[in-house]
This record gives structure tokens, C-alpha cells and sequence, in this order.
């Protein structure tokens, strides 16, 4: 089987693989960039970034994805817009492999930059209401055509429920964020903008879900959803936004000795637990890329003797 060489393989092109590309390119370094969905990742679901260097307004992530998007054309990265399925280490040729659904891949190095996935609240029917489109985890999935007029459930109440809420609202006809206590956990000021547009975003605590159920009438259907108290909520689309988990199903099919995993790296929110930020998984990108290019130097320079 023929498999396409490249010095460094990322899978994932969120903040943490774009920046490692950009900057391996800087040290004229070759690598295959991966994405299997949109450039920019997790980011595209931010209502308004206003944390991140050089953008005194705030960025829409939609409008941030964009602008990665084409920094990565005009510096011509190498994006391959495939989902990585199988990764392994070859302990004899020292080289990663790692293969799509349509080709395989080897590199001398491999990045991990894959990201976070959502939490379930696994409860039942959840993954068929999943499929049915009555149940996102994510609002660039959402089609604002679709929810125009709807009425919204938003079940968390981190940042990232309320910041949904936030750039929802102007959508939609009501959303209620459901929240299992009776405290937040997310920014203050994210808490005061949402309740500065009371008249259509709700709030209602304390209630814990113990299942959906579709209700389906003559004019339209809707879901359901039953709390612990026996007390019901109707609504038309659910958003689930209680936490991510990293996306460790691939990196756990690597069993490789110590010694090697100097060639494997870890970077961006796959490996920050709470520290989950933008600057923060492009910075790790950075300091990885330049890692590899003085790996490569010490190799090289040692090859000339
Ligand atoms: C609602 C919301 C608001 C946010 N607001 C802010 C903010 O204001 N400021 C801030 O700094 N941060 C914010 N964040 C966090 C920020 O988005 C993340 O920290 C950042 O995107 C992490 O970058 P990453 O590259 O590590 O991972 P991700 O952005 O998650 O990127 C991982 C990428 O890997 C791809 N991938 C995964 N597996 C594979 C595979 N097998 N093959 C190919 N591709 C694969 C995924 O499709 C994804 O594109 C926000 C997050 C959310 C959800």
C-alpha cells in the first residue's frame, strides 16, 4: 500500500492546528494539515471572542473561522479535508501512520489537536432526538432558518449556554436556559447580558431532566421534556451545553514506549482541561511547531557528520 509522506501530520485544524501549520511553514517544514469538518473548530460557535489579541470590538467566531480560514490559503497550508479514522506508531521504520476513509498518511511526527467533543446528559431517547434534529449540541449546526420563531431550550449554565443564548436571540421567539441549581457557573458579565433581554431569554433553576418526549399533533410536533418534580417544559429544538470531554479515541490507539512519544504531541484543548481558550491553543501550537523545528535542526545538523 502506498501511504503520502509528510515530516508532520495535525490532525485537527481548531487554533491549536492552524497556528502549529502556519508556523512549521515559517521553519520550511512540510505538513498535512487535517480537517474533517470547518477550519477554525470549536471557535465557530462563539457569539463574540473578546479575548483575543488584535480585535478591540470582539470577533463574531464566525467571522474569526473565516479570517483563519484564509490565512491558511494565503500561506498555501497543506489542508486536507479528511477525518483521520486509525493512527498507529511503526516501531521499526520510526515513522506514524495514519490513514481517512479515502488514503493513507506517514510522518515522522504526529500532532494531536483534535479538540473537545460535547457532553451527553445520556438520558433517554437523547440520541434519537439527536438524529431527528430536535436535539443540538452545538449553535453552528442549527439552521437560523429553521428556528426562526422557535421556541429554544438551552440545558446548562456555563459560559457556553449563555453565550448561545446570546447569539440566538435574535432568531428565535423565546429561550429559556434550564439550569439543574440554583447558581450559575459562567462569566458574571455574560450572566448580566443575558438578563438584560429578559423579555425573551428565561431562566429557570433547580430542575433536573429525566427524559424528552416528541409530541406529535395535527398543526406541529414538539418536545417535551419531564423534570425530576414531575413539572413539564415545551419547546421546539433543545441545545445541550453542559461541558465538553477531550477527543481522546484515536490517541488511545497508540501504545508506544516513552522514548517515542518525543514525536507525539498533545496540544490545544485536547490536553487543557479547564484552561480552554483560544490564545492558549494557538500559543501551544506555536511552542510545539518550534519545538519539531529544532528537533529537526539537532537531527539534521547530526546527519552532517
Ligand atoms: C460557545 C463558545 C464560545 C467560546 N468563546 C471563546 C472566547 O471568547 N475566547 C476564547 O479564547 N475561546 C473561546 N472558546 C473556546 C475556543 O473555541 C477553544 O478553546 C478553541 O477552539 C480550541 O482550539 P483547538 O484547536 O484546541 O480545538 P478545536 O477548536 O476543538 O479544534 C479541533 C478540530 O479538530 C477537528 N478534528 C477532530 N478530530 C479529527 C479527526 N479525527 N480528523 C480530522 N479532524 C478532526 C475538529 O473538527 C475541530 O475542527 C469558546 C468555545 C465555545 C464552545
Amino acid at each position: 500500500m502506498n501511504r503520502i509522506y509528510t515530516q508532520v501530520l495535525i490532525i485537527g485544524a481548531g487554533p491549536a492546528g492552524c497556528a502549529t501549520a502556519i508556523q512549521l511553514k515559517r521553519s520550511g517544514i512540510n505538513s498535512l494539515l487535517f480537517e474533517k469538518d470547518h477550519v477554525g473548530g470549536l471557535a465557530i460557535n462563539a457569539n463574540l471572542i473578546e479575548n483575543y489579541l488584535g480585535f478591540p470590538k470582539g470577533i463574531n467566531g464566525k467571522d474569526f473561522v473565516k479570517l483563519l480560514d484564509n490565512h491558511l490559503s494565503n500561506l498555501e497550508i497543506r489542508l486536507i479535508r479528511e477525518e483521520i479514522i486509525n493512527i498507529s506508531w511503526n516501531s521499526e521504520k520510526e515513522l506514524f501512520y495514519a490513514n481517512s476513509k479515502l488514503n493513507y498518511y506517514k510522518s515522522d511526527y504526529l500532532i494531536d489537536a483534535s479538540g473537545t467533543i460535547p457532553k451527553k446528559l445520556s438520558i433517554k431517547n437523547e440520541k434519537k432526538l439527536e438524529e431527528l434534529e430536535y436535539i443540538y449540541y452545538e449553535p453552528s449546526k442549527l439552521n437560523r432558518e429553521k428556528i426562526k420563531n422557535k421556541k429554544i431550550a438551552i440545558i446548562g449554565a456555563g459560559d457556553a449556554a449563555f453565550d448561545h443564548a446570546l447569539q440566538l436571540v435574535k432568531y428565535v421567539s423565546e429561550i429559556t436556559i434550564i439550569n439543574r441549581k440554583s447558581r450559575f457557573s459562567c462569566l458574571p458579565l455574560l450572566l448580566n447580558r443575558v438578563k438584560s433581554k429578559s423579555n425573551k431569554i428565561k431562566i429557570i433553576n433547580n430542575k433536573y431532566i429525566v427524559s424528552f418526549e416528541i409530541i406529535k399533533n395535527q398543526n406541529r410536533s414538539y418536545i417535551e421534556i419531564e423534570f425530576t418534580d414531575n413539572s413539564k417544559f415545551k419547546c421546539d429544538i433543545i441545545l445541550i451545553a453542559i461541558g465538553r470531554v477531550v477527543n481522546d479515541s484515536l490517541i488511545k490507539k497508540l501504545e508506544i514506549e516513552r522514548k517515542e512519544l518525543k514525536k507525539l504531541y498533545q496540544i490545544g484543548d485536547v490536553k487543557n482541561g479547564y484552561y480552554r481558550q483560544i490564545s492558549i491553543a494557538s500559543a501551544d501550537g506555536i511552542k510545539c511547531a518550534m519545538k519539531i523545528a529544532a528537533d529537526c535542526k539537532i537531527n539534521s545538523d547530526s546527519n552532517m557528520f
